[in-house]
């Protein structure tokens, strides 16, 4: 057994844990081996320093210690809602320490008199402070042999307290653990990397990590630990890259030739900017490279991504290849195909539009034409990945919104050629580079960061419902100046009917605010039929409706540039990037955009920081760094398949630097020795294939 495998070893084998608990650790904490429980990281550590008076006490945040006599026990009500009370007094007041569970074992364990130190988390009950479940020492042997100076905290969950296993003992099993593998744990990282980070020894620092020895100490074990888990994150994703670039060979696009030439010398109405420049380089590098292009095109609203979509696919066709544009809605792939078929205007380059609404005899012919090369680019729905859609010669795919699209659909369209075509992936959402680097890390990455020159920056400002008033006056002084409103209700899955409602009202209320003949309305909703509502998109569109009254619908990717004003009502109850994809609906004209985001009085904290985001900022990638700390890596869209965020220790907001660093050096690793063979490299390789062992296993536990 290398000792490797020895950490893989069950969790009941370790001294005091046995089948029923391991079963219990297994269900509930998902800890199976001595490596999980070796990770099973405390949550924070408590002070054991500090001893608070009673009437210290003032908040339930934070896990304190007191210290008192037992002057009082009491056991009260009946069969399940037994609880026993136990009161301690210090020189400050007194103060109920409770049990609901394990009383009979309690009970007489501490008779009245005894000195103790209790510590737990305060509750509020009746006006009061208790402490419900605490850890109990004797005063006395707190003093002759003081615990752990900080003591770890470790998530447990109620199941398995009422078995006995709180944070108490879980600490004490971590510690049993460690001390059985005292200079047998596998040091994972070479020794020149821990050498130049000053980091720690493994060894020393799952010690500290679970039982520290000081603060000092417990900051060396969390950097060492960080480290480690980025580290080998960002191996794995590498890794996976070399690996698929080495098995998927790419079309090599050689030339740029006459189409791209003429395209950029007589079509392009204004000169790129530099952040587009840019991106079209690296894509131009990836074409020509001989290596099959996956790359996510970052660009916030508005920054240009289409044309630069537009001229990617025009060097496909210099090379005798076609291309395709998916698009995730009709009213979005109508849109590309218009703006492309305008961009090329009478160049020679054969566009076409297949969606779900195409009549069969208009796609028999585009299927034949597609077949025969003689249709160059092709703007769809899902209906672009059917298997009646065969292309000539596919050499790049566009994806326009990334992350209503799953894995799955995608690979379908790699299939449509032999040599899988490039892919381009394009997303408005922007996320944080940190997360990018993590959830996209596998895949090349290109961001847009400038918009075109000339854009007025999109007031923003946040109304009360009592600002109602003010803000109709605005829209009638902005629908006299000639410009156009949107007005978006929330539509949440859960309380979809009740939604509808409030949609429909406000469009009633609208209606009476704004009457014809003067004023004109659409609305448009998801319970719509789609040609409805393509109808009411396009009578806005033309400028013969001046409110558009809608739910998020409207959230991706509607082009009507003379469309100024965005009033968000309950915005309260969106998210930011929603919020920002909404905005992103204005602002796309030449005159001065306003959004409004409308709000009850009551707003969580969280609700008044999103909204003051907005008010504050149009930097997508700062809101989107906010909503990455409001909500957490997890629930940012697109993250969840991903699987590389379940970390234990690191986080992607404080330790940005430390996974800068770990993707250099996994990068520079691999350059030297992508099969991770070389002898300096073993540490690595090891636990490389212990990870990835381990996330198999996993899979077909699941
Ligand atoms: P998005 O990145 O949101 O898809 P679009 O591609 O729709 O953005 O571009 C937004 C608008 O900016 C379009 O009207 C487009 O024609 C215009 N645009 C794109 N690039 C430039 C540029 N370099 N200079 C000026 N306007 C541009
Ligand atoms: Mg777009």
């Amino acid at each position: 057994m290398t000792t490797v495998d020895l950490l893989d070893t069950p969790i009941e084998y370790l001294k005091g844990v046995g089948p029923k608990r391991a079963e219990l650790l297994r269900k509930e904490l998902g800890i199976v081996s001595y490596y999980d429980l070796l990770t099973y990281y405390p949550f924070r550590y408590l002070d054991r320093s500090r001893i608070l008076r009673i009437n210290e006490i003032v908040n339930d945040s934070a896990y304190i210690q007191v210290k008192g006599v037992i002057v009082n026990t009491q056991l009260v009500g009946k069969g399940g809602g037994t609880r026993y009370i136990m009161t301690i007094r210090d020189s400050s007041g007194t103060l109920d320490l409770l049990w609901f569970q394990g009383i009979n074992w309690i009970k007489d364990k501490y008779p009245l008199g005894t000195e103790l130190v209790a510590f737990g988390k305060p509750a509020l009950f009746g006006g009061r402070y208790n402490i419900p479940h605490p850890d109990l020492e004797l005063a006395s042997e707190y003093y002759s042999s003081p615990a752990d100076p900080l003591h770890p905290l470790y998530n447990t969950t109620e199941k398995i307290k009422q078995k006995g296993i709180n944070s108490r003992a879980l600490s004490k099993i971590a510690k049993t653990l460690i001390s059985q593998l005292l200079g047998v744990i596998p040091e994972t990282l070479p020794a020149d990397l821990l050498n130049e980070y000053h980091l720690i020894s493994r060894e020393a620092a799952f010690q500290n990590i679970h039982y520290p020895t000081n603060l000092e100490m417990l900051g060396k074990a969390e950097a060492r630990l960080k480290f480690e888990e980025l580290f080998f994150i960002q191996l794995r994703l590498l890794r996976y890259k070399i690996t698929r670039s080495g098995k998927v060979r790419g079309i090599v696009f050689p030339t740029i030739g006459n189409i791209f030439n003429e395209f950029y010398a007589k079509y392009l109405p204004f000169e790129l900017t530099n952040a587009q420049k840019k991106v079209i380089k690296e894509i131009r590098v990836d074409l020509g490279s001989g290596r099959q292009m996956n790359r996510l095109l970052q660009g916030d609203v508005g920054s240009g991504k289409t044309l630069v979509a537009l001229m990617c696919m025009l060097i496909a066709l210099d090379n005798g290849y076609q291309a395709c544009i998916m698009a995730p809605t009709e009213i979005l792939a109508q849109q590309h195909f218009k703006t492309i078929s305008r961009f090329l205007g009478d160049m020679d380059v054969k566009v076409d539009l297949l969606t779900g609404s195409t009549k069969a005899a208009q796609r028999k012919s585009m299927h034949t034409l597609l077949k025969s090369g003689e249709l160059h680019i092709l703007i769809g729905t899902h209906a672009l990945i059917e298997d009646a859609v065969q292309f000539n010669r596919l050499g790049l795919v566009v994806i326009d919104e990334q992350h209503r699209f799953g894995v799955e659909q995608r690979s379908k369209l790699w299939n449509k050629a032999e040599t899988p075509p490039h892919v381009l992936v394009m997303t408005a959402t922007p996320i944080p580079r940190t997360l990018a680097m993590t959830v996209y890390g596998d895949l090349d990455y290109s961001v847009i960061d400038e918009l075109p020159p000339g854009r007025k920056p999109i007031k923003t400002y946040h109304f009360y419902e009592n600002g109602h008033e003010k803000v109709y006056n605005f829209m009638k002084q902005q629908i006299d100046l000639g410009r156009q409103v949107y007005v978006v209700y929330p539509l949440i899955e859960e309380s979809e009917t009740l939604d509808l409602k409030n949609l429909q009202e406000g469009y009633e209320l609208l209606q009476q605010i704004f009457p014809a003949p003067k004023y004109s309305l659409s609305m448009v909703h998801g319970r719509m039929k789609p040609d409805e509502k393509e109808r009411e998109m396009q009578r806005f569109a033309k400028g013969e409706t001046q409110i558009m009254v809608a739910t998020t619908v409207i959230e991706v990717g509607v082009d009507v540039p003379n469309a100024s004003v965005m009033i968000i009502e309950n915005s309260e109850r969106f998210g930011l990037s929603q919020l920002h994809q909404l905005r992103g609906r204005v602002g796309r004209g030449a005159d001065q955009s306003h959004c409004i985001l409308m709000s009850g009085f009551k707003l969580t904290s969280d609700a008044k920081t999103r909204i003051e985001t907005m008010v504050k900022s149009t930097d997508g990638f700062e809101i989107s760094d906010v909503d990455l700390r409001l909500r957490g890596p997890g629930d940012l869209e697109g993250t969840q398949q991903s699987g590389v965020l379940d970390m234990k220790i690191a986080n992607l907001i404080k330790d940005e630097a430390v996974l800068r660093i770990t993707r250099t050096h996994a990068q520079r690793i691999l350059d030297e020795d992508p099969g991770l063979q070389l002898e300096k490299n073993q540490r690595i390789a090891r636990q490389f294939y212990f990870l990835n062992k381990k996330k198999a296993d996993w899979a077909m536990i699941s």
